[in-house]
């Protein structure tokens, strides 16, 4: 499909960009280590590049010379072919932005909550937004040009000819949501050969993967991710905010994160070339090429490593978040720059709802326990260590005093 043709292309040049970026680098230190091995000159203590002949003795380091200029002229070459490669890098760009746009995608968001509006909004710039949620958000949706449509509805909601449904609804509240719209989706996709792409958005992600596996029917793709930010976090945009992402499933084909198969490198022709798995990474290359262009870090990573990375980083922030929230800690005359991030954690923290807390705990159990035991510990293992200081001063004033005494005595002897 000429979408993917062109992103793979873009990735061919961005690769060859990678490629030059070390020759230049290897140039460069070469060159720059050739200078300095050099400018050691048997301990001459004088540097032989130096051509303005500071000094230099120019008659017996002609090679050397030669070999600074021919270095100095492959830069120069090197340059041009960057120059060249960025022109050919801007006008794929170009190309891939337009067949993007040439057929922007429908989207579905189910739980159109904090999170939902959130990415509704900017998403919104890319294709058409239909949503649907318990309460009512007619307003919401049509103040940022959405569609609503109540969950009591869910036919009239895939009706809609969505290329891509989002689950954004709370982790407690997901495996009931996907639970009660599988009958309706299996419905209908029997009356298409493809269903939509369903893409959930969790903070943890094993759980979503074991719940979409086992309950949608397999006629549908599965995009796992995460964007690792908020509406906090990317209230300014999400340039350079880390979006993660497992292709779960495509046309069929599970991924396997202990097998590695890799839908992007996999060596099945036939495979590879179905039209209906090209139509299946066509869209799911549409669908991440948005948050791409919205300037997002792609990571693809395995929900598994997903868990274990997110544990020790997001879950342990938003416990911290909690446990000095619950402090009731506030604002003072004097704040220092370090209690003014300790506030701005309790705030960004508290801002999400006690599920979504509850849900990094309860859905990713394993991992996030074990933080809790390491912190609970850690803080065992601080506070111990003050105590054993204040027993060695404790020691050392009694030390103190009892020589002062001994002293005092002897001195009264004496007298
Ligand atoms: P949340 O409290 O986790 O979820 C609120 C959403 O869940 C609302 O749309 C709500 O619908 C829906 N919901 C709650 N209980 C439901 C139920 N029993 N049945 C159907 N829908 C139900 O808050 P959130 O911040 O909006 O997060 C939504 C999802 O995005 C979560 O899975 C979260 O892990 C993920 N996420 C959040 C962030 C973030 O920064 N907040 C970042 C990345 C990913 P109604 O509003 O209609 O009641």
């Amino acid at each position: 499909m000429e979408f993917n043709s062109n992103k793979r292309n873009f990735n061919k040049v961005t690769r060859q960009f990678d490629v030059l970026d070390s020759i230049r680098s290897e140039a460069l230190f070469a060159s720059m280590s050739s200078k300095n091995n050099d400018s050691m000159d048997g301990g001459r203590g004088r540097p032989l590049y130096d051509i303005n002949g500071l000094g230099g003795d120019l008659g017996t380091n002609d090679d050397n010379i030669n070999n600074d200029v021919s270095e100095i002229g492959r830069l120069e070459e090197l340059k041009q072919q960057e120059a060249d490669l960025a022109r050919q890098l801007a006008a794929i760009r170009m190309e891939k932005l337009s067949a993007l746009r040439s057929k922007p995608l429908t989207i579905g968001v189910i739980g159109f909550g904090r999170f939902g509006q959130f990415i509704a909004k900017t998403l919104g710039r890319h294709g058409k937004i239909v949503v649907t949620s318990r309460s009512d958000y007619t307003e919401i949706a049509n103040g940022m040009g959405a569609e609503y449509v109540p969950l009591s509805e869910p036919e009239t909601f895939l009706d809609k000819n969505l290329d891509v449904i989002i689950l954004a609804t709370s982790i407690v509240s997901f495996e009931s949501t996907v639970k009660s719209l599988t009958p309706h989706l299996r419905e209908h996709v029997a009356k298409r050969s493809k269903g939509p792409l369903l893409v959930d958005v969790l903070s943890v992600k094993e759980h979503a993967r074991d719940i979409l596996l086992n309950y949608l029917p397999e006629e549908c793709d599965i995009l796992c991710t995460h964007p690792m930010f908020g509406p906090d976090s990317g209230k300014n945009g999400w340039k350079n905010l880390n979006f993660v992402f497992e292709k779960t499933r495509v046309d069929k084909v599970v991924f396997d994160p202990n097998s590695c198969v890799d839908f992007e490198r996999s060596n099945d022709r036939a495979f590879n070339e179905a039209y209906s798995y090209t139509e299946s990474m066509d869209r799911i290359e549409r669908f991440l090429s948005i948050w791409e262009e919205e300037g997002c870090r792609m990571v693809p990573l395995s929900c598994k490593s997903h868990d274990e990375y997110a544990a020790n980083s997001q879950f342990i922030t938003h416990l911290m978040g909690r446990i000095l929230g619950a402090q009731g800690l506030q604002k003072t005359p004097i704040d220092t720059k370090g209690f003014e991030s300790v506030l701005k954690l309790i705030d960004s923290t508290t801002a999400d709802s006690f599920d979504l807390f509850y849900g990094l705990y309860k859905f990713n159990k394993k991992n996030s326990l074990s933080i809790i035991h390491q912190l609970q510990d850690a803080m065992d293992d601080v506070v111990d260590n003050l105590k054993i200081l204040e027993k060695k001063d404790l020691e050392q004033q009694k030390v103190h005093v009892n020589v002062e005494s001994d002293e005092k005595q002897r001195g009264a002897r004496i007298d």
